[in-house]
């Protein structure tokens, strides 16, 4: 009997066909995929992707060069120097993030006092030479100017749950 039954499913196939029905059934449900980077999937304001460093409206950087974002690193990846300036105040003169060892845990932006490092909603970047994933603060800072207009809105909407 069973020897029956298995010839006859070897002739129609039946898994084939059930295959076949759910490609059907798929075919007219709506479509979950998105046909990247024409289209994109929606972001949170807290997405946490490539770092900047941030300005004040007068274009004095924000860093006050505390270190506590340094300190806070789990992976290591922040590496910063600093100097007193002419005027009294500190300020980094070497700001680094290797973004080999970066793991975007987003503690760094957590600590920081004057919302100097933060990460933006950028997700698209590669590198194609060594040491190019070095981040230094003039790249930083470069990246928190072209940015700043959509890091400021994300901050304020986030700021009623921090
Ligand atoms: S996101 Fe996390 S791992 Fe990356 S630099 Fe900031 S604290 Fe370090
Ligand atoms: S980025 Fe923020 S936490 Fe890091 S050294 Fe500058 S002020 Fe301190």
């Amino acid at each position: 009997m069973n020897r029956l039954r298995r010839f006859f499913k070897s002739l129609l196939l039946p898994e084939l066909i059930a295959g076949l029905g759910v490609t059907l059934r798929e075919f007219f449900t709506p479509k979950v995929t998105v046909r990247y980077p024409e289209e994109t999937t929606p972001q949170s304001p807290r997405f946490r992707g490539l770092h900047a460093l941030r300005r004040y409206p007068n274009g004095e950087e924000r860093c006050i060069a505390c270190k506590l974002c340094e300190a806070v690193c789990p992976a290591l990846a922040i590496t910063i120097d600093s100097d007193v300036r002419a005027d009294g105040t500190r300020r980094t003169t070497r700001y680094d993030i290797d973004l080999f060892k970066c793991i975007y845990c987003g503690f760094c932006e957590e600590a920081c006092p004057v919302d100097s490092i933060v990460e933006t909603r950028v997700f698209a970047f590669h590198f194609e030479k060594r040491g190019q994933q070095i981040m230094t603060k003039e790249k930083l800072l470069a990246i928190g100017d072209a940015y700043e207009p959509q890091i400021a809105s994300d901050r304020a909407a986030d700021a009623p749950y921090r």
